[in-house]
């Protein structure tokens, strides 16, 4: 038995075996920086057929108990990503900081373009439209205590395994990268193998983009340890195979 097959092998017994990672199958590299044009679905998303399926019987599912799962991100392309970068840097700058400060900033919360799991069609930020919606809606705070969306993170926290949904910004402390993020989930049977091809690409050529800001900081050093503690600073569960 390969590894591969242990692992399948496990989750069969657990009552997962919806779970279950295929081969790794050779997505075009574009498609996971956000520069191809993936075939996606959705009505007022866009996701990857699979995990559109799963998303909907999830979203049903929370129905039923009075949540509306509303996703407020999805599919998101590199010039897209570039473009809320650029505007973050300038926002940063303004306000006195250095590049790399900027950066660190920058990189709290927002990736750099090429390197978002946005890009896959896979992840999804989701509040519930059931409750009130107002100004920034994607706060920590909004998701616990008496907060709008704090059933919808208990829900999530419950039920969304049952459909392929993982969390890969968690609360543990233990976890380096972005901060902890209760409204991203990812479709885990279909952006694992996306993760462990991904990891393969030579980042900085991929990246690579005349315009955009702090780009000089970018270098090859820099990403190799972003890609260290960022892109791999998620919940282990999302890291089965690599
Ligand atoms: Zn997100």
């Amino acid at each position: 038995m390969n590894r591969l097959e242990f692992i399948n092998a496990g989750l069969t017994i657990m009552g997962l075996s919806h779970l279950q990672p295929g081969k790794i199958m050779d997505t075009d590299p574009n498609l996971l920086i956000g520069k191809g044009i993936p075939k996606l679905v959705g009505k007022n998303y866009a996701l990857l057929p699979e995990a559109d399926k799963a998303f909907r019987e999830m979203s049903a599912a929370a129905q039923k108990q009075g949540i509306t799962i509303k996703v407020v991100s999805s599919y998101r392309s590199f010039e897209r990503q570039k473009s809320i970068w650029n505007r973050k840097f300038s926002r940063f700058k303004s306000e006195g900081m250095q590049d790399g400060e900027a950066i660190r900033k920058i990189i709290e919360y927002s990736t750099i373009p090429g390197t978002s799991r946005h890009h896959w069609g896979t992840d999804i930020d989701v509040i519930n439209a059931a409750s009130i919606q107002e100004g920034d809606v994607l706060l920590t705070q909004k998701f616990h205590d008496d907060g709008p969306y704090n059933t919808l993170r208990e829900w999530m926290e419950n039920h969304a395994q049952d459909y392929g949904f993982l969390m890969p910004y968690t609360k543990d402390e233990k976890r380096s990268g972005f901060k902890y993020e209760p409204w991203h989930y990812s479709y885990a049977p279909k952006s694992i193998p996306m993760l462990k091809q991904y990891l393969k690409l030579d980042h900085r050529e991929l990246i690579f983009s005349p315009d955009l800001k702090g780009g000089d900081e970018l270098n090859q050093e820099f990403l190799k340890s972003y890609i260290k503690s960022h892109v791999m600073g998620i919940d282990p569960s999302l890291l089965r195979l690599i």
